[in-house]
Order: C-alpha cells, then structure tokens, then sequence
C-alpha cells in the first residue's frame, strides 16, 4: 500500500512558471533518469520508477500482484504558487489515473492535491475521485504548518465526506540542514516527523472530530508507536500544555488509525501489531527505493506470525483502509 512512482516524462515547470526548483527528468542513459531540483541533482532512479509493466513484472517475482502508487514526495511542491502546484498536481494525478486505468488489476493509486490552498485542494481531490483515485497522500507537514492547523480541516472533511482514504508520507523533513550528514534526515527526521503528523492530529482533535477519516501512515507510523508511552504520560502529567485542544487521551487512537509494516525488524513489527492493533498493520513496501523493504514482505512470510495475520497484514488490512473488495482483482 505504499509505493512511489512517478511519469517517465516531466514537463519543464521551472520553466513553464518562471520561477522555483520544480523537479525535472535528465534521461542521461537507457533506463535510468536524474531527478534534478533545479540545477542541483536530487537522485537517480530506475525505469522501475514509472514503467508500470516493469514493475508489475519485478513485484511478480515477490508473488505479490497489487501495488498501491503515489507519487514522490519530493513533488509535492507545496512551496509553490498554488495554481501552479494544482497543475502539477493534476498532470501527475492524470498519469496515475491512466495507469490504473491501464491495469486494473496491478494498480491502486493516491492522488496529490496543493495542500496550501485549501480550495484548490478539495477541488482536485473532488477530480481525484471522478477520475478513480480512491485517496491522495500528503505530507507530515505542509511548508512547515502541522496537520491540525485549522486551514487543512475542510480538506480531511472533504476526504471523509467523500469516502477518500489519506496517506500520509513524512516530507521536509524538521532539521533537515542541520543533519544532511550520514542521511539522518530520512533516518532520524522521517520517523520524528510521523510521529508530529500523528500526534498532530490527535491533539488538534482532528481524529476526535472526524472518526470516519480513514488514515494511513507510512514506515508504522514512525516514532509515535515506539514512544505511545511517553506521548501518554506526557498528556497525564502536563495537560496545560498537551490536552488544550483535546481531553481526550492519545492511546484512544490506537486501532484508529492504520499504519504499513516497513520496520525491517520483525520484533518491532510484532510490537506495532500488538499496539495499533492487527487490523491496522498493511504491507508497505516503499518501492523501488533502496530504504524500503523491497522483497516485499519477505520478512513477514518467514516470520511466526499466524496464516491470518499475514493474509491480514498482505491484503485485508489495506483493502479495508481503502474501502475496496478483494474481488475486484480477482
Ligand atoms: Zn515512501
């Protein structure tokens, strides 16, 4: 349920708009493509990035047949104008669209909205859902503004109003030019800021006041699982500053919400089935990154957990989150 993929070709927004570092593709050999951030190189990645066929045929070889898409974080591009980021928004959403389209059967996708703007934003999630999104992804935080700043309520509104399931990604990445060092933005920034997304949205009431949101979080929900403890007694034992906008305590939540199983620790995963819940754990593979689990599961399927917590974990749970039947891919 959560794996990235992107267009093999990218407008040149930059220059379309005049201004800003949108990213843009250098196919600078056969197969593989630099994703540029302006001038500066961001990373390579593979033709397993956005031929939809490949990928198909690569996560065959993991036996497993469904892949849940959404687009890069790094395109999100909440920094931008906002119409400007809706129309990049609806280009990608269109080539997910197409690809689900395409394959049916192979393919779930997630839309991006401009999470900035929020008309904007619940306009195109309104398109996401005409054109056969079943949810969008967004950020951990929106240009540094937490979930539960009161311009993104109407948007988590709009999603639960129309069915619309949420993904939420860690992106900007608090710290991130303090410890560029040894890649500890995506090691140590990616779980802290799930962990703000999460606690967010708790404490701002947003779960509390839409209980039908259906809410997904990436790499098991980050460092929220692993510190439920100290989130807990920190909101028993100072509640002037934490329970101000929700008496409620945070351990509520859990069973809530659903979270994917990309912890490469099956000790950790035991734990995270036992604390959200095991109806809430879905396979995440983050593919076709290298920090993702890219056998897709491999170490749940070798694991001792019972036949039905891995059917559960491999298929139930994400359909479930998605409102979908297992029949439709069949
Ligand atoms: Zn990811």
């Amino acid at each position: 349920m959560h794996t990235h993929i992107i267009p093999e070709h990218l407008p040149r927004f930059a220059e379309k708009f005049g201004y800003g570092d949108f990213i843009h593709l250098v196919h600078h050999r056969p197969g593989f493509a630099n994703m540029m951030k302006g001038e500066k190189f961001f990373r390579e990645i593979e033709a397993n990035c956005w031929d939809p066929q490949l990928r198909i045929d690569e996560y065959a070889t993991h036996h497993t047949q469904v892949q849940v898409v959404c687009t890069i974080p790094v395109m999100f591009s909440y920094w931008a104008k906002p119409q400007d980021t809706l129309e990049l928004s609806r280009f990608l959403n269109d080539d997910l669209a197409q690809t689900v389209q395409d394959h049916p059967r192979h393919y779930i996708g997630l839309g991006t909205v401009p999470m900035q703007d929020t008309q904007l934003a619940i306009q195109e999630l309104e398109r996401c859902k005409e054109i056969g999104l079943v949810g969008i992804q967004i950020g951990s935080n929106i240009n540094d503004q937490n979930l539960n700043d009161p311009q993104f309520f109407p948007i988590f509104q709009a999603c639960q109003d129309l069915g619309m399931a949420l993904f939420v990604h860690p992106w900007n990445m608090m710290g991130f030019h303090k410890m560029e060092r040894y890649w500890l933005p995506w090691l140590v920034g990616m779980p802290a800021e799930t962990s703000r997304a999460i606690c967010s949205l708790i404490f701002g009431g947003v779960f509390e006041r839409l209980p039908n949101l259906r809410c997904n979080f990436a790499h098991a929900g980050g460092s929220f699982l692993p510190t439920i403890g100290r989130v807990e007694h920190g909101f028993n034992c100072r509640p002037d500053l934490v329970a101000i906008d929700n008496p409620v305590n945070p351990r509520e939540y859990l069973g809530k919400f659903w979270v994917d199983c990309i912890t490469h620790d099956i000790h950790m995963l035991r734990y995270i089935l036992q604390t959200a819940g095991h109806q809430r754990v879905t396979l995440g593979s983050d593919y076709p990154f290298p920090l993702g689990d890219l056998t897709i599961g491999e170490f749940i399927e070798n694991s001792d957990l019972s036949k039905e917590t891995v059917e559960d974990i491999f298929c139930n749970n994400t359909l479930e989150w998605l409102n979908l039947k297992k029949e439709q891919f069949m």
